[in-house]
């Protein structure tokens, strides 16, 4: 016996059959079109505060710091956008046009990505 995969009814008729009806099938992609979004923009909002807080950084006219006053601000280093190569091959993780990249353990240089 086959259930609904979205209201878990039992089904009838063709064997291949996955929902009672159209009603059925419409709120089960709707439900998972919800959650693709909720996930989407929760990624976005780190990638947005992480760019962020590098702009404010960049903005008191810093351009390098410590790894403990990203954590301090909130930082997530696990969310970037994409790597930039500088001029001499270096390699930086932005969150969008902001960048960073390791200059030792613990301080890191910060790169504002020109716009192509
Ligand atoms: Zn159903």
């Amino acid at each position: 016996m086959e259930y609904c995969l979205d209201c878990g009814g039992k089904l009838r008729g063709r064997p291949d059959k996955k929902f009672c009806d159209g009603y059925c099938r419409s709120h089960y992609n709707n439900e998972l079109n919800k959650n693709k979004n909720a996930a989407l923009k929760e990624i976005n909002g780190i990638l947005k505060k992480n760019a962020g807080i590098l702009e404010k950084l960049g903005k008191i006219g810093l351009t390098t710091f410590t790894q403990q006053m990203l954590f301090i601000e909130g930082f997530d280093f696990k969310f970037f956008t994409h790597q930039a190569h500088g001029k001499h091959g270096e390699v930086y993780k932005c969150c969008y046009n902001y960048g960073y990249r390791f200059i030792n353990d613990d301080e890191l240089l910060l790169f504002i990505v020109p716009p192509a």
